[in-house]
C-alpha cells in the first residue's frame, strides 16, 4: 500500500478547515497513519521546500508555513499520492476545479490551505521528515468495503 504526506497549512487551520479537509480524505476511504497538530520551525519548512529554495517566493513561503500551527497528516491507500493530489487540486486556486480542496477553499496561490506530496518518492521523503518517529499501525476493519 502506498503512503503520502498531506499538511493543512496555517491558513487552513486559522480558517477552521481542519475537519472538512480531513473528511475529504477519510470519507474517500484512505487510512490515517499519522496526525499531528504542530508548529513548524524555519529549518523544517526550509528542508521541506528545499527544491524551491531558488524561487522568488521561497522566503514568503517559509514565513507562511511558520506563521501558525499546521496539521501534519500521513495517509495510506491504493494510489494515494495521485489521488490526494487530485482531491487537493491545482497549485493555483484559479486553475483548481471547484470540487477540489483548493478550488473550494482558496483564492490565492500563496494561501492555498494544503500541501500534498507530488510523487511516491517524495511522499516517502516527506513522511520521513515530518514523522521521523514512524507511522501508526491502523488496519482498516472495513477494507473489503473499500477495495475489491
Ligand atoms: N507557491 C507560491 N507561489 C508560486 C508557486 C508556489 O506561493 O508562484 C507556494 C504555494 O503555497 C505552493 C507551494 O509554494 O503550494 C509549493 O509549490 P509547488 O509548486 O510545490 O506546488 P504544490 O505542490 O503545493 O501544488
Ligand atoms: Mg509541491
Amino acid at each position: 500500500m502506498e503512503t503520502t504526506f498531506v499538511m493543512i497549512k496555517p491558513d487552513g487551520v486559522q480558517r477552521n478547515l481542519i475537519a472538512p479537509i480531513l473528511d475529504r480524505f477519510l470519507a474517500k476511504g484512505f487510512t490515517l497513519r499519522g496526525l499531528k497538530f504542530m508548529n513548524v520551525s524555519k529549518q523544517l519548512a526550509e528542508t521541506h521546500y528545499a527544491d524551491l529554495s531558488s524561487k522568488p517566493f521561497f522566503g514568503g513561503l517559509v514565513e507562511y508555513i511558520c506563521s501558525g500551527p499546521v496539521v501534519a497528516i500521513a495517509l495510506e491507500g491504493k494510489d494515494v499520492v495521485a489521488q490526494a493530489r487530485k482531491i487537493i487540486g491545482a497549485t493555483n486556486p484559479l486553475a483548481s476545479d471547484p470540487g477540489t480542496i483548493r478550488g473550494a477553499y482558496a483564492i490565492d496561490i500563496g494561501r492555498n490551505v494544503i500541501h500534498g506530496s507530488d510523487s511516491v518518492e517524495n511522499g516517502q521523503k516527506e513522511l520521513a521528515l515530518w514523522f521521523s518517529e514512524g507511522l501508526v499501525d491502523n488496519t482498516p476493519v472495513l477494507r473489503g468495503q473499500i477495495y475489491e
